[in-house]
């Protein structure tokens, strides 16, 4: 791992040898993030442009160079990374914009984005011998390390709120994961989680507190931009609750910059739920990010759903440092956008996924996109999640299927009604 230089504080700023501390800086209880630092010299004699167009591996270890592991590390066998980006001409033109893009994340192994960090947690994990990893969640991150824990077999235990959606506790079960429903919220789970790992010695993946996170999620960056032929689009959308999936975006592009891999920095655009709408307000009103009280954190898209998102100083940065914008999105705004990903591109969103969407439409409408640009949304999870959350959509949206005896009569009359 010659390629990391240092860990650095993005409270103090002090930095910190690799083998000095396993996540947060000791300064500052749990609030210390610190961001990886790499070699980029060095990490340009192992990866070019070139030698990824001849790299047959589509998944995110193509990136190992630019990923916290040696070169060397053992990697999990599931197909992790490379998700479709496809160009979404009539969502465009429902817009009025000419190039909308959308990358489909609900495609990875179990079935959101969080796939992509927990891969790096669990090699990271194996190559220090741990006997358990743990993580809490609000489903889809614990649903991921439980997945990707279970292709390798390796013990994890697992925090979710018992408020989760049926399914990703369904699929944590599934794959044999140690699970603790909390009575609580997201928030009271992380505390009760980090408690634990220090407790027992667990390896521990938690977001916003093991700073190779943001490593892993990433990758998506440089799929996109690698997609797109190393054109960096001019904007990105992505939905956020604890900011570590558009933190790791802008570190993916800052990483491309550094390397020279592309030009120039898009802008990002973080999309908030209403109710769970802390970094909006942050960057709205100049709030203090590390400071300023938690909100409630109530949205039908629980996997935003973050009263004090973690991982906020970097959320905030990506935002801030590339002239990008918080937007946020009504829950109603947020279900509406579920049917017009699905119809307009054949993406079936959770409610989290499709906030990005809603997200877009919001800025088309209030001009913080242009017509020409090159814009980007990230699906971060699979419809299939959220069955509850889908049907109330479409229920909105008035769609509603035929009920009718074996009859062609019957039918006839129904196709007639529809
Ligand atoms: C976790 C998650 C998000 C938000 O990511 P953060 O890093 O918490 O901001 C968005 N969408 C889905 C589907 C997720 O699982
Ligand atoms: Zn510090």
């Amino acid at each position: 791992m010659d390629h990391i230089l240092q860990l650095k504080c993005l409270v103090c700023g002090r930095e910190y040898s690799p083998d000095e501390i396993d996540y947060i800086c000791p300064e500052h209880g749990n609030e210390g993030i610190v961001d990886v630092r790499y070699d980029y010299d060095l990490i340009s004699t192992r990866i070019s442009r070139e030698s990824l167009a001849e790299n047959r591996d589509y998944s995110i270890w193509r990136y190992k160079p630019l990923l916290p592991m040696a070169m060397d590390a053992e990697v999990p066998p599931l197909a992790i990374g490379w998700t479709p980006l496809y160009r979404a001409e009539r969502l465009a033109e429902r817009l009025g914009l000419r190039h909308v893009f959308v990358k489909d994340d609900g495609r990875l192994p179990t079935g959101s984005f969080k796939d992509r960090a927990s891969a790096v947690a669990v090699v990271r994990a194996r190559v220090q011998q741990a006997e358990i990893i743990t993580t809490a969640s609000t489903g889809n991150a614990a649903a991921a390390l439980s997945g990707i824990c279970a292709s390798v077999g390796q013990k994890n235990v697992i925090f979710v709120p018992e408020s989760a959606p049926p399914a990703k506790i369904a699929q944590l079960l599934v794959y044999n994961s140690t699970v603790m429903l909390i009575k609580g919220s997201y928030d009271d789970a992380f505390e009760l989680c980090l408690e634990a790992a220090a407790e027992y010695g667990w390896y521990n993946r938690n977001t916003g507190y093991n700073p190779y996170m943001t490593e892993g999620k990433k990758t998506a960056a440089f799929e996109i931009c690698e997609q797109l032929d190393w054109q960096a689009p001019d904007v990105i959308f992505v939905s956020v609750g604890d900011g570590c999936i558009i933190g790791g975006l802008h570190k993916g592009l800052k990483d491309l910059l550094a390397l020279g891999f592309i030009e120039t920095m898009p802008r990002i655009i973080g999309v908030q739920a209403e109710g769970s709408n802390y970094l909006y307000e942050v960057w709205k009103n100049n709030e203090d990010v590390l400071t300023r009280a938690p909100v409630s954190g109530k949205t039908v898209a629980d996997s935003i759903s973050a009263g004090l998102p973690r991982d906020r100083i970097k959320a905030l940065a990506a935002v801030t440092s590339t002239n990008g914008a918080y937007v946020e999105v009504s829950d109603d705004e947020i279900l509406t956008a579920i049917p017009e990903l699905a119809r307009g591109i054949g993406v079936f969103a959770e409610p989290a996924g499709a906030a990005a969407w809603a997200g877009l439409v919001k800025a088309a409408n209030t001009g913080l996109v242009a017509v020409d640009e090159r814009i980007v949304v990230l699906n971060t999870g699979n419809g299939l999640k959220d069955i509850a959350g889908a049907m109330t959509a479409v229920e909105m949206a008035g769609s509603r299927p035929s009920r009718i005896a074996p009859d062609l009569e019957e039918l006839k009359r129904a196709l007639n009604k529809a």
